[in-house]
């Protein structure tokens, strides 16, 4: 089941992904690596041994990148490891960007991340979000996240235990729900109606904020006090609001015709579509809480000066290929949903 974006991505060979990127690779990827580059002589083998690579604090190895903060294999914008040694002991990230792919009980969700130009070019052409169920369909790549097991805790958004496929269900009348709102107000009050109904509570009052208090973080204590009386808590701010410069890339974004309200409300149906955060974490309230804090995080990046598909690229990579969403709501806490809902849902687009 996918996108129809995914079946049109096709690689235009920019090498953008190769360099500026933060790579990361677990003690398999790195060791086999190292094995095929050992046996092959290659004097770029040491860089990989997993005797003497430090992990970060994740416990991810980074990938080892140039001066340049390019990766080592990149040449003339191709993938030389690919090119000289195969595909087999690539790493995942490197053999499956920009794909993105969950296994549930009874689908394999396909969709694209929008670090690549090629798919932000897809999703801003792209009028309405459609979905194609090919039940013959050959997936373009393996699964990655293998949320089919019944042995993971699957959680609903009130953090009650469900089984695998009742969670699946509820996903999936999410999807549902918030892909037929389409039209039916602006993409803020959809996502405010969607989580109303998944926590089965009332969002709190949006504060209002101005562009100067978006982007350049001023929370004065009365800002902050209007949090607390709202039911939020004021500390998870700082991991939202956290500086990330966004990735330059060599050449123009594509235009878009249509308004940014369209625009982000595709984005939130995509990531819906294909939860890549429940990889870490099958819990809808995680997931409901996390679109949330995108659109917080939209409002910000926009406030910050960054243009509507420029935004959405840097969601990416801060929320898919970065580490916010575990950072912004740990894992055995309480998903604090009311206080990026107080935040992301103010204003309009
Ligand atoms: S190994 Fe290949 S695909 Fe992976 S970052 Fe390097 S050049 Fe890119």
């Amino acid at each position: 089941m996918y996108d129809p974006i995914v079946r049109q991505w096709a690689c235009q060979m920019r090498g953008l992904c190769c360099k500026g990127y933060d790579i990361h690779l677990d003690r398999v990827a790195l060791s086999r690596v190292f094995k095929r580059l050992t046996a092959a002589g290659d004097a770029r083998a040491p860089l990989f041994d997993p005797a003497t690579a430090e992990a970060s604090d994740d416990g991810f190895f980074p990938l080892p990148l140039t001066a340049e903060r390019a990766c080592h294999f990149l040449e003339d914008k191709l993938c030389g490891y690919r090119g000289h040694f195969g595909a087999e002991t690539l790493p995942t990230p490197c053999r499956v960007y920009p794909y993105a792919s969950i296994l549930t009980p009874t689908r394999q969700l396909l969709g694209l991340i929008f670090t690549c130009p090629t798919a932000l070019g897809l999703l801003a052409a792209e009028p309405a979000l459609a979905v194609v169920v090919d039940p013959d369909g050959e997936p373009p790549m393996p699964f990655v996240g293998d949320l089919a097991s019944d042995r993971r805790a699957y959680v609903d958004a009130h953090g009650e235990r469900v089984s695998a496929a009742a969670f699946w269900d509820l996903h999936w009348a999410l999807f549902e729900r918030f892909r037929a709102s389409a039209g039916a107000g602006d993409v803020l009050s959809r996502l405010r109606a969607l989580a109303e109904h998944a926590f089965d509570a009332p969002c709190p009052e949006p504060l209002a904020l101005t562009a100067e208090s978006l982007g350049e973080t001023r929370f004065d204590a009365a800002l902050t006090g209007q949090i607390f009386l709202r039911g939020g808590s004021p500390f998870l701010l700082p991991t939202l609001f956290e500086p990330r410069r966004p990735r330059p890339l060599d050449e123009p974004l594509p235009d878009y015709e249509r308004g940014e309200d369209d625009l982000l409300g595709r984005y939130l149906e995509h990531r819906l579509l294909v939860p890549t955060f429940l990889e870490e974490r099958a819990d809808l309230g995680f997931l409901v809480g996390l679109l949330l804090a995108l659109a917080a995080r939209y409002r910000i990046e926009r406030a910050r000066g960054l243009e509507p598909l420029y935004a959405i690229h840097q969601l990416d990579a801060v929320f898919v290929q970065g580490t916010m969403p575990e950072r912004l709501f740990p894992a055995g806490g309480r998903v604090d949903w009311r206080t990026v809902a107080m935040i992301g849902l103010g204003g309009t687009l």
